[in-house]
């Protein structure tokens, strides 16, 4: 039997995976949720012994039913092959005792390559299995690192486009470059005047524009999201929590059963709810560590069981956890509703109306897995470089916010169960804000140079994502208002 997904905004629309994986945003303009969620069925001393390519299947084939095993493997294989740089593809780093989880070896460095590097396969499957005929159009808000992975997974691959938008001026140099050097006919990147919560807001304006929608359907083109609300990233992202759990069986740091804390840099809220998920799989996770920089508006909502964003929107060194609107705590949020579609729109029709909402507290009491806090900038820099004169292990700046995060807790509750810490991205890719925490006299230094001095001091090869861009052209220049991205997507789309 297949498992059915459905709206967080309504009961009556149930459609397959591979159709979820295709509309990206159930058109209410809910998220796709499982109807429940799938028992792990395959004991963790099995896993033990599995390649990770043999985890995410174990894991994969429980959510998205609809897919052939035939399917499902070739996905997989084409996803995590030599674009990582490691065989392990997510190795995990013993620091002092804490176990860092790379998710940062795939194409672009950031951890969003693990589940971008499957969704195009995942889409394109899908679109076969659905007969769909159409050119599908990736419309994407990024805060600087899913633009990236996603035009890499997504350049060249036949009957698809894509579009990213991220905001100027909010993404760090690496960043900016990495994107407006893109290959691939079929990207186009656009900067607009304006923060990432501006430019997700106006990507789901357009998903959910219907006129627009019949007006391209008409030219032969269909939207999609590759945001991290669509399923089709959410569940890659559970397979690397079960994967870790496994390594560490097998490492012998953990005994079989032995529970686990894991900690994530959080912005969008759909890493952590990964592993969320993967709690609910069976894994032994005991608390779920919810690390925000100093947009900390989940902080406050654990705290205070009101999530509001009506606040300055900051800027940090941390600009992928730059975001006031988590989009995927919808899906938590419609959890801990009871599954109760009526509940939760009505909370999140608060979010859109009021700029906030409060959960009641038999909701509350639900998140007691959860624990939240934040790291500001003078914290995130003063681990940084504590770490690396300790152990000599240099961390990115969204690692460095959940370390951060993570002492807090330990310092709090004297709680020493084996953690993982999420590590998201590459210091490579915010080099800079890494090497000024480690010395401020690298304040004067170029991009380059400091890519550099970071792989002397770290013994790190620079990864071929840099070396990449060091002479690469750059092939986009577009730049516009909120306002006119509708009309930026139908001038490249050419109608
Ligand atoms: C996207 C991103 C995050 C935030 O992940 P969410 O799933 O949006 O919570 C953290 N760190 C880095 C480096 C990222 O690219």
């Amino acid at each position: 039997m297949n498992l059915l997904y459905q709206s967080t905004r309504s009961e009556d629309v149930k459609v397959t995976a591979s159709q979820a994986i295709l509309k990206g945003l159930a058109d209410d303009g809910g998220l796709f949720v499982p109807e429940r969620i799938p028992a792990l069925d395959v004991p963790v001393a099995k896993l033990a012994e599995m390649s990770y390519q043999e985890v995410a299947y174990e894991v994969m084939k429980l959510f998205l039913t609809d897919f052939t095993e035939e399917e499902l493997k070739s996905c997989i294989a084409k996803a995590y092959d030599e674009k990582f740089d490691t065989k392990e593809i997510a190795p995990l780093a013993d620091v002092d005792g804490v176990y860092y989880l790379e998710l940062f070896h795939g194409a672009t460095i950031a951890f969003k390559d693990m589940a971008l590097s499957i969704l195009p396969h995942l889409l394109t499957t899908a679109a076969g299995k659905n007969q769909v005929d159409r050119e599908i159009v990736i419309l994407t808000a990024t805060s600087g690192d899913t633009g990236k992975a996603a035009m890499a997974g997504f350049a060249d691959v036949p009957g698809t486009r894509i579009v990213v938008f991220y905001p100027k001026g909010g993404v760090s140099p690496i960043q900016e470059k990495q994107m407006l050097t893109q290959k691939g006919d079929n990207t186009f990147v656009v900067g607009i005047k304006g923060n990432f919560d501006q430019a997700q807001s106006a990507v789901k304006a357009l998903f959910n524009d219907k006129a627009l929608a019949a007006e391209l359907a008409d030219k032969g083109f269909q939207f999609s999201s590759a945001n991290s609300i669509n399923i089709g990233r959410l569940v890659p992202q559970i397979v690397y929590y079960v994967y870790a759990y496994a390594r560490l069986l097998a490492q012998g740091k953990i005994a079989e059963g032995e529970m686990i804390n894991v900690t994530v840099p959080t912005g969008n809220f759909g890493n952590i709810l990964a592993a969320y998920y993967a709690k609910q799989m069976g894994l032994p996770i005991a608390k779920l560590i919810c690390a925000s920089n100093d947009n900390k508006v989940l902080f406050d909502f654990f705290c205070t069981g009101t999530y509001d964003k009506n606040r300055e929107f900051i800027l940090t060194t941390s600009p992928s956890m730059d975001i006031l609107i988590s989009s995927n705590l919808e899906r938590l949020i419609y959890r801990i509703a009871g599954a109760d579609a009526g509940k939760n729109k009505a909370l999140m029709e608060s979010l859109a109306k009021e700029g906030s909402y409060s959960i009641t507290p038999e909701m509350k009491a639900q998140l007691s897995d959860f624990y939240g806090n934040f790291a500001d900038e003078r914290e995130v820099a003063a681990i940084i470089k504590k770490t690396y004169k300790d152990t000599g292990y240099i961390m990115d700046t969204h690692t460095a916010v959940a370390a951060k995060v993570y002492s807090k807790y330990v310092d709090q509750t004297g709680d020493r169960t084996p953690t993982v810490i999420a590590s998201t991205a590459s210091p490579y890719k915010f080099t800079r804000s890494v090497m000024n925490a480690i010395d401020l006299q690298y304040n004067t230094w170029s991009d380059f140079e400091l890519v550099d001095e970071l792989s002397r001091i770290s013994g790190v090869r620079v990864p071929n994502a840099i070396e990449e861009i060091r002479t690469a052209p750059i092939r986009h220049n577009t730049v516009c208002e909120v306002e006119e991205m509708e009309a930026v997507v139908k001038r490249f789309l050419g109608v």
